[in-house]
């Protein structure tokens, strides 16, 4: 036993059509097939974590402006930002200088990491959450493919090919879990991060040193309300698709 971990009944509920997409498979007969795992649909976890990582970061926007601990950054590095990302820097809503980042060579890291990806990750560093695919019981039979209109860009019709999508009102489900405690590396959720005791050499999760947060306000605020907070995902949002609604419940406390 080395981690304490709390596990979460994450549920997604579509409420509009809805479309992840896959790569087009050659044995499926549709151009434009969803995603799927063992002929289940599937939201991937990286979907999912992506839309996590963008409502966490508008609530660090809109809840803690002025505030420089709390900002997240833009997870890529500088000189790979758009001219719009620079200008949402140059705006103060996001850090400056790209993704944060760690490394034993403290040339190669970032001064801090952002709460963002504290919980999600930076690069070379693991967070505490690990997001889930989430399964849906839809068989591909269940699901119908829609033809989009060219001249309108909305959904016009059913039709046996062209783009397959997910029926509203589909029940997707899976297990997020979050590290309360990892004994190996002594990671606490809530506390700031020592990566090497010997040489010192601290994650400075800077935001976290003034003891404002601990691990049952975090789950609460940066995972729970964040998750339900998603209200559109996947593809075709300006056509019609991609409502849902997400609901979380705690599980178990597990050790693993
Ligand atoms: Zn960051």
């Amino acid at each position: 036993m080395s981690k304490i971990i709390r596990a979460f009944n994450v549920t997604l509920v579509t409420k509009e059509p809805f479309r992840i997409g896959a790569k087009q498979n050659i044995m499926s007969g549709i151009d434009n097939p969803i995603t799927t795992v063992g002929g289940r649909a599937v939201i991937q976890g990286s979907s999912l974590k992506g839309a996590l990582r963008a409502s966490i970061e508008e609530y660090l926007i809109s809840i803690f402006a002025g505030n420089s601990a709390m900002k997240p950054c833009i997870p890529s590095a500088y000189n790979t930002l758009s001219s719009d990302e620079k200008k949402l820097i140059e705006q103060g809503k996001f850090l400056d200088g790209g993704g944060c980042s760690y490394s034993p060579n403290p040339r190669h890291r970032s001064e801090s990491i952002c709460p963002a990806c504290y919980l999600l990750g930076a690069q070379g560093l693991v967070g505490f959450v690990r997001v889930p695919y989430l399964y849906a019981d839809a068989t591909p039979e269940e699901m119908y493919a829609v033809r989009i209109d060219r001249a309108t860009g909305v959904v016009s019709d059913k039709t046996n090919r062209d783009f397959q999508i997910i029926a509203d009102g589909i029940e997707f489900k899976g297990t997020l879990e979050i590290i309360e405690k990892d004994i190996v590396k002594g990671w606490i959720l809530g506390q700031s991060r020592v990566i090497d005791e010997k040489l010192g050499i601290g994650a400075n999760d800077s935001w976290l040193k003034n003891g404002t947060w601990n691990a049952d306000t975090i789950i609460d605020e940066f995972i729970i309300k964040r998750l339900k907070a998603i209200k559109l995902l996947g593809g075709f949002k300006s056509r019609g698709c991609g409502k849902v609604e997400i609901n979380i419940k705690k599980d178990e406390i597990k050790q693993g």
